[in-house]
């Protein structure tokens, strides 16, 4: 057991949005373990993967994938297990 006599008030304020649509700004990249890489040989263009990345990091162009933007994928690895044709590996960051 803690032995922190502060009340809530004495704790300070975190989480604060001060501006909004600032999310852009921070590279939440930086907290992945894990990233996706695409087989593109094997990629059908399904997009389920585009549809399903809760970081919108996954982008197409011309209804086909062309890049993960890594500055925002967090490696949650939703994408590799939407995709139907396994062509999603993830794979240890360094
Ligand atoms: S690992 Fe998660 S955040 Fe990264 S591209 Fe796949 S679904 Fe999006
Ligand atoms: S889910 Fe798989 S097959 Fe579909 S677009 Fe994404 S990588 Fe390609």
């Amino acid at each position: 057991m803690s032995d922190n006599k502060n009340g809530w008030k004495d704790i300070p304020i975190g989480g604060m949005i001060k501006k909004a649509g600032n999310a852009f700004e921070y590279k939440t990249g930086d907290w992945r373990v894990y990233r996706p890489v695409i087989d593109r040989e094997k990629c059908i263009d399904c997009l389920l993967c585009w549809i399903h990345c809760p970081d919108s990091a996954i982008k197409v162009e011309d209804a086909k994938i062309v890049e993960v933007d890594y500055d925002h994928c967090k490696g949650c690895g939703i994408c590799a297990e939407v995709c139907p044709v396994n062509c999603i590996k993830m794979e240890k960051e360094n």
